[in-house]
């Protein structure tokens, strides 16, 4: 069984818009087991969509298509579908239905585009669309597949999710099925963390590894093809010891995990409280630990203080000390963790201040020194770091590192 997809939209070609339904698409074809070899992406234009589609239709079994199903003149896939199948398009009553209550439930009038859309190509299958008027349909033509589902991310995928996954699944119940699990990493490059594991990235399928990098972060996938789920997560399991034996602490979770959920776990169920006071982070990492819901249960307080003299007026930190380290330097930075920490009350004091850049680096302090210090009851850790990249990179490689240092001194 092989797919493709066809994602619709001229601002995708322009890049005005990332293609987030097609990364979505592949990622569920994959967990069905279904193949999926192409992807294409075709503007607003009847007849090279009708190409894209006569030819999709040749190489594929399962054609779905995002986008293009709106109200207005540009929203040409029911033509072309209908074109090419040579189904006329026919008005369905339950869309016009659906289309109806959708106003009424809003207090709006539909337009006479908005009966354009109940107009769909005769036979196809509608799925209701419970966010939005554009129907989504399931054609069945010549043993082949064309599912039409709308463009926004917040129509498209509760209709995969609610309708069409159950529908691929019946019709095509895999012989096998794709589980993946991702094993997420933190203080290793991603030289190291290939150097770690590299006989595990050269296992054939069915069970298989990839690495990918991120800023100060490496993931491990594990993805296993089997004839049950249970089947593919006990292949994965193997595979998972084996990579834990080894980056040991610097695994700190899985899947949707992310470092500031499991910094938060840590601290919840230690029962510790945490401050922070940002310089050149400017309340990023505030801002990612306070993300999480419930997070009033471990983070207590953020500040930025971004001046010399908020350090001192905030967080105590001596002026001569500043005067005779400079702003950016290990003393100053012990003072700004033991100030919060003082100041707050809390178990833990983090302190964090660096030059971000473009501008402002020295010879002796370039762009991306950064210090992060945390206080506690009984431990004292400055730790200094050049980070590399644009000033956005910087932040985010510190906050990962401030983070990290919670998770491994909590
Ligand atoms: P509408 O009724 O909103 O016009 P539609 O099915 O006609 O729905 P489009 O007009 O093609 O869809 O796209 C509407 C919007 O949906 C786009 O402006 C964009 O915000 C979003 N969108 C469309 N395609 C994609 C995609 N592939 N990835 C992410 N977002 C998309
Ligand atoms: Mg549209």
């Amino acid at each position: 069984m092989k797919a493709e997809i066809i994602s619709i939209g001229t601002e995708l070609l322009l890049g005005h818009i990332i293609n987030t339904n097609a990364a979505y698409l592949s990622g569920k074809f994959a967990a069905l087991g279904i193949d999926l070899y192409y992807q294409t992406t075709v503007g607003d234009n009847p007849e090279r969509l009708t190409q894209a589609i006569k030819r999709a239709l040749i190489r594929s079994d399962i054609v779905i298509l995002t986008g293009g199903l709106g109200p207005t003149i540009d929203d040409i896939t029911m033509e072309s579908i209908s074109l090419l199948t040579g189904k006329p398009l026919i008005p369905n009553r339950a869309v016009a239905k659906d289309i109806a209550r959708y106003f009424k439930s809003r207090g709006l009038r539909p337009s006479r585009g908005n009966e354009k859309q109940s107009r769909v190509p005769e036979g196809a299958r509608c799925l209701r669309n419970k966010f939005g008027t554009a129907p989504a349909l399931i054609i069945e033509y010549l043993g082949k597949v064309v599912i039409c589902l709308p463009g926004p991310p917040r129509e498209m995928e509760p209709l995969f999710e609610d309708e069409v996954a159950r529908y691929l699944n019946e019709k095509f119940r895999s012989e096998s099925v794709i589980v993946t699990r991702t094993i997420k990493t933190v203080g290793l490059a991603e030289s190291q963390v290939n150097a770690i594991v590299k006989d595990l990235l050269k296992l054939p399928p069915p069970t298989t590894v990839g690495i990918y990098a991120k800023l100060r972060e490496v993931h491990l996938v594990i993805m296993a093809k089997a004839k049950s789920p249970r089947r593919a997560r006990l292949a994965i399991a193997i595979i998972e010891k084996k990579i834990l034996t080894r980056l040991k602490s610097h695994v700190f979770g899985y899947d949707d995990d992310t470092l500031e959920s499991a910094v938060g776990e840590i601290l919840k169920a230690k029962r510790l409280t945490l401050s922070v006071a940002e310089s050149c982070t400017g309340g990023l990492i505030t801002k990612r630990l306070t993300d999480i819901s419930g997070s009033s249960k471990f983070f207590m307080t953020g500040i930025v203080t971004y001046s010399d003299e908020s350090k001192e007026n905030f967080l105590g930190v001596p002026d001569a000390l500043i005067k005779k380290h400079g702003v950016v330097s290990r003393q100053v930075c012990k003072e700004m963790a033991l100030g919060i920490k003082h100041f707050a009350c809390t178990d833990i004091g983090i302190g964090i201040t660096g030059i971000a850049g473009p501008a402002g680096g020295s010879a002796r302090k370039p762009v991306g020194l950064v210090y992060i210090a945390l206080a506690t009851d009984r431990k004292r850790i400055v730790r200094e770091f050049r980070f590399k990249g644009s000033r956005q990179d910087i932040r985010w490689q510190a906050s990962q590192a401030a983070l990290d240092m919670i998770r491994l001194n909590a």
